[in-house]
């Protein structure tokens, strides 16, 4: 309505495809036809298999009718457009500003260049919201739908008691995480409906990658997937491990290829090599001959190693590079291996017992650290370590500062657990057997 009073959309007569088999128009899903820009098999609406694009009905080549397969003619009809082209200096310099992925910035500037043409946002369906003031149309899903982005924040802000208008009026930031394949809608279209409104655009969009299963698009129909609950918690592969996996391969914003035998080196590598070993070998040694936290208080060097570390993490939220956020966690973990090696507690444990005490704290405190900064990507492995430094309270609850926050000594540690097991080679063949498989029984059922 208030697009509408603000001169943005207008009512004209189109001609649109329709069908006299069926007697009806073709909307979007309704009608098929060719790609003009990459020759895929396209809908209305947009080449969805192809390149992705939003289309209009009338750069379809041949198109016809999803139901009965008659070809589509043209027939006048009435409907609303947003007048997008309006937007444009807008558009332009809104993604200019754009902070996120590149992708989804240059994309939109590509299409902007192109020239936008006004958008049809009403549809003559039997289902859909009604078109308000024409309810005989219905409005078109994509007009719509990021306005349920605005009410789940006005019900989060009911149930939380804040006001859902600091963040979609007033100075909010807002920040879109998408899918590659949605990014027209995100930075095109409803940046310049919330603009009409005088609502936030986005501070960011954040678009991920593709993900591939050994080379090959996701499909379930040609058998290219992982099944989480078969291939991964049945085979007492760790859910944790895969968020890494997924995390430090892409870190969400690049395409991610999902390969066993890679799955199984970082797994093997680096969360059983670096991180498992670490806490486990630390622990181990405390526990055996101290069984609680020694004494000890934090020296300047490993003090400043976790807040430059912390920075660094914060640093690379606000970029939205993950990936260095998993690295950065690594590298301590590896700091700290280093100390150990090189404090030798295995021998000052006999003549000087108090410079052990010592040593040990402070490789209890970098793990302690390293326990909350990894808590966003491995959950329930940071539980368990949190549990093993014998720390009370949800972890999930920790705030980051407390990463340099000391550990009291004396406090009890209970038995230490090895945190993950290593992902064994008969283990990575049967599933990659598992999913050649799935593959050929996809292709024998296609034939
Ligand atoms: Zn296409
Ligand atoms: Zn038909």
């Amino acid at each position: 309505r208030t697009l509408e009073e603000n001169g943005y959309v207008e009512a004209r007569d189109v001609a649109l495809p329709y069908c006299n088999t069926c007697q009806t128009f073709l909307a979007d899903r309704f009608l098929v036809g060719t790609c003009p820009y990459c020759g895929a098999i396209a809908r209305g609406d947009e080449c969805d298999q192809g390149c992705q694009r939003y289309l209009d009905a009338d750069q379809l080549i041949n198109p016809r009718c999803v139901t009965c397969g008659s070809p589509a003619v043209k027939r006048n009809a009435r409907h609303h457009f947003f007048k997008l082209s309006m937007f444009t200096d807008f558009l332009t310099k809104f993604n200019k500003r754009l902070k996120g992925t590149a992708l989804a910035r240059n994309y939109a500037l590509g299409w902007i260049r192109q020239g936008l043409k006004d958008w049809g946002i009403s549809r003559d369906l039997k289902w859909g919201i009604p078109y308000p003031g024409d309810e005989d149309l219905v409005l078109y899903v994509w007009a719509e739908n990021y306005a349920g982005y605005i009410s789940f924040t006005e019900e989060w802000a009911r149930q939380t008691g804040v006001d859902w208008e600091d963040y979609w009026i007033r100075d909010g930031k807002i920040i879109n995480f998408i899918g590659a394949d949605i990014v027209y809608h995100h930075a095109v279209f409803w940046p310049a409906i919330l603009k009409g409104v005088n609502y936030n655009t986005a501070y960011a969009i954040v678009a991920s990658g593709m993900v591939k299963v050994e080379g090959h698009g996701l499909s379930k129909s040609r058998g290219f997937v992982i099944d989480i609950e078969e291939d991964i918690i049945k085979q007492g592969i760790d859910l944790d491990a895969v968020r890494y996996y997924i995390l430090s391969y892409t870190g969400y914003t690049k395409d991610l290829d999902f390969i066993w035998k890679d799955f199984q080196i970082r797994v093997n590598n680096e969360l059983v090599g670096i991180l498992g070993n670490y806490a486990y070998r630390v622990l181990l040694f405390i526990h055996k001959h101290f069984k609680k936290i020694p004494q000890g208080t934090l020296t300047d060097e490993v003090t400043s190693q976790i807040r430059n570390t912390v920075e660094a993490i914060d640093k690379t939220f606000h970029r939205f590079r993950f990936k260095e956020a998993a690295d950065a966690a690594m590298l301590l973990a590896s700091f700290g291996n280093t100390l150990f090696q090189q404090s030798e507690p295995w021998k000052t444990i006999k003549e000087e017992r108090d410079r052990a005490q010592f040593d040990l704290y402070q490789c209890l405190q970098v793990l302690k650290a390293i326990t909350i900064l990894i808590e966003p990507v491995m959950p329930a492995i940071s539980e368990r370590i949190w549990q093993q430094l014998g720390q009370d309270g949800n972890i999930h609850e920790v705030k980051v500062e407390e990463c340099t926050e000391p550990l009291v000594p004396g406090t009890k540690l209970p038995n230490p657990e090895a945190l993950f097991t290593k992902i064994a080679d008969e283990t990575v063949e049967a599933l990659t057997s598992r999913l050649n498989q799935r593959i050929e029984s996809a292709r024998a059922k296609a034939k």
